[in-house]
């Protein structure tokens, strides 16, 4: 006889820590969570991580929580690149006072490293600059080589 565990109950307990005031980036997808993290916190920050957590939305998910700091979203803009279904939400009170997608902004300015060797940004140390040429799938062109490419053939920077 099979018995499965009892979740009625672990089902409504959070994941993730809940946090006071700050802000809440959701719905990742698993596999870029920490470099979500990584883009968006300093090492000042007081940060939660939620990895490899049940998403009905996209199946496993994750979660960044920043306490005590509530993320420009247009800072966030970055994250279109890696992370396009992430929602972000800014916590007050333990209530949820804003909800946003991941805005696309017309330039990603040195926040991806050019994925053709032959950029003279990979040779001398100038900031990087894409200039977004589609939005759906998000497509991108280089300002320095003029070479296109496809948002996840680039990688972050940081
Ligand atoms: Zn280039």
């Amino acid at each position: 006889m099979n018995r499965e565990p009892i979740t009625t109950s672990a089902s409504r307990v959070r994941q993730v820590e809940a946090i006071a005031n700050g802000t809440v980036i959701d719905h990742i997808p698993a596999e870029v969570t920490l470099a979500v993290a990584r883009l968006l916190t300093t090492t000042d920050d007081q940060v939660f991580i939620g990895m490899n957590l049940r998403s009905t939305r996209i199946g496993r998910k994750g979660v960044v929580k920043i306490s005590g700091r509530e993320l420009d979203v247009q800072a966030a803009a970055a994250l279109a690149l890696i992370a396009p279904s992430a929602t972000i939400c800014i916590i007050r009170n333990y209530e949820v006072v804003g909800k946003n997608q991941i805005p696309i902004p017309e330039v990603f300015a040195d926040v991806a490293a050019c994925a053709n060797p032959n950029c003279v940004t990979n040779h001398e140390r100038w900031p990087t600059r894409f200039l977004v040429i589609d939005r759906n799938p998000l497509q991108v062109r280089c300002h320095y080589c003029e070479r296109a490419f496809a948002a996840d053939e680039l990688t972050l920077l940081r």
